[in-house]
């Protein structure tokens, strides 16, 4: 055991504030990687488990609302994993948000057909609308299953620019990189 590390288990943390390394913690919701060390991404509560080795930073509400189960909400995808991607909600249904919630999107809760990846479903940057299905551990469980959720802006992985909607696949009008994304039906109109 890291007496070093465990020693924030259940302290108030701030964004950038390390956590630990990944030698150590295997990274959760609510922290980033920079060069092995795991840093907080938001204010909350750090929890470390000890037996897991999951390192989590639970969100602190700041007397803003917390958005309610079946709330449409939009935000910017943040960190991201194979089968799970972080989403900085911004706006609960057309409320903009003085401050951020993190939200988790969890490949299972994409649509109702199977998804390999979840980097066919979105990707770090870009802006997605999802649904609050659950706030369990006081984590908002976000998904995307319906026609008007999903990417409403998406950004070419290669030249960061605005991605177009193509027949199949979204295109890059810049550098011409091909790309898949779980799209809203109304994408590219969102007021943001
Ligand atoms: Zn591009």
């Amino acid at each position: 055991m890291n007496l070093k590390a465990s020693g924030k288990s259940g302290h108030l943390v701030l964004p950038g504030e390390r956590l630990g390394v990944i030698e150590e913690f295997i990274p959760d919701s609510g922290t980033y990687v920079q060069d092995g060390v795991i840093y907080s991404k938001i204010v909350g509560r750090a929890l470390m488990d000890l037996l897991s080795k999951h390192v989590t930073v639970y969100p602190l509400s700041s007397g803003a609302p917390v958005p309610k189960v079946s709330a449409t909400v939009v935000g910017q995808v943040g960190n991201a994993q194979s089968d799970n991607v972080l989403v900085r909600i911004f706006k609960i249904g057309p409320k903009k948000l003085s401050g951020v919630f993190t939200g988790i999107l969890h490949i299972s809760d994409v649509q109702e057909r199977y998804v390999k990846s979840m980097n066919d479903v979105c990707k770090p940057g870009d802006i997605i609308r999802t649904k609050v299905i659950s706030n369990k551990n006081q984590v908002s469980h976000l998904s995307t299953n319906d026609k008007s959720l999903g990417a409403v802006y998406a950004f070419c992985s290669r030249c960061s620019n605005l991605l177009e909607r193509g027949r199949h696949e979204m295109h890059c009008p810049k550098c011409g990189n091909f790309e898949k994304r779980k799209l809203a039906v109304d994408y590219g109109k969102e007021e943001i």
